[in-house]
């Protein structure tokens, strides 16, 4: 993040006073949303490649690059080609959490079959004390959220006394995401500092994102990462900005095109990711 001094007139920041009253934003929020918007630059968007229900299939192949990823955010989450291992993306770095755990950044050349990323800005921060285990961190962000039918972005930073992962291994183009995943390795970590990168996404969407939480963890050191199945700590700093835009680009590859989406896979989605 970075901090903007600049000198305003009287009348501007007045008005810039005015709409903060009006709307309850903090002048943050309304200063990056106005450069944002003249600068044409996208905000509070979400950016979606594919669709869970691809994957669910055994879709792997995916067109979209990790540059052009970052063309459309800098933070956020998803999967590689032949879904090996978990994406997760933070200032604007994206890394690759492989079979073993560990952490690599990826080149701009790489491919996703499925991602979310946005540009984050966050709007609401709260401080978590004595958090057990992962339900008493979404009941927290439960509170923190004002919509159940819009995204949210949520970051999450803290010395964790205990972290559990899950890492998806490589597999062959058609393998359902249920038995990839019934592979999957896992890992825990004790006394570690690191970040959560997420979104909790509404309910109705659910044959084309994952519902609810979706977290994925990296330390601080950038060694280790993966997608989070639980974790407890003393102290959680929790960043968070509401997502009022969705976008997605579909895959024109054959598997997609021909596939049938028909049949609803959210069951079988629900069992792969929690
Ligand atoms: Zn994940």
């Amino acid at each position: 993040m970075h901090s903007l001094h600049c000198k305003l007139s009287n009348s501007l920041w007045q008005a810039l006073e005015a709409k903060h009253h009006a709307t309850g934003d903090s002048l943050n929020h309304i200063v990056a949303q106005a450069l944002s918007d003249y600068l044409q630059v996208e905000h509070s968007t979400l950016f979606q490649v594919s669709t869970t229900g691809a994957l669910v299939e055994g879709l792997y192949q995916g067109e979209v690059s990790i540059g052009d990823l970052k063309q459309h955010g800098d933070f956020g989450l998803g999967t590689f080609n032949n879904l090996d291992g978990e994406m997760v993306a933070l200032e604007g770095k994206f890394y690759q959490a492989r079979a073993d755990s560990e952490l690599h950044e990826v080149g701009n050349d790489v491919l996703s079959p499925f991602a979310v990323v946005t540009h984050f800005v966050p709007e609401i921060k709260v401080e978590l004390t004595d958090c057990q285990n992962l339900e008493t961190l979404m009941v927290t962000i439960d509170r923190m959220r004002c919509s159940e039918n819009i995204f949210f972005a949520i970051r999450v930073d803290g010395e964790f006394d205990y972290v559990r992962t899950r890492v998806v291994c490589k597999q062959q183009e058609g393998v359902r995401l249920v038995d990839a995943t019934a592979t999957q390795a896992e890992f825990e970590f004790h006394n570690v500092t690191g970040t959560l990168v997420g979104f909790w996404t509404p309910e109705y969407v659910k044959s084309i994102n994952v519902p609810g939480y979706h977290l994925h963890f990296l330390t601080l050191d950038r060694r280790v990462g993966g997608h989070l199945l639980d974790c407890r700590a003393k102290r959680l700093r929790i960043q968070m900005q509401h997502e009022g835009n969705f976008r997605m680009s579909l895959p024109e590859t054959s598997g997609f095109l021909q596939a049938d989406f028909t049949i609803d896979t959210s069951a079988e989605l629900l069992k792969a990711e929690k």
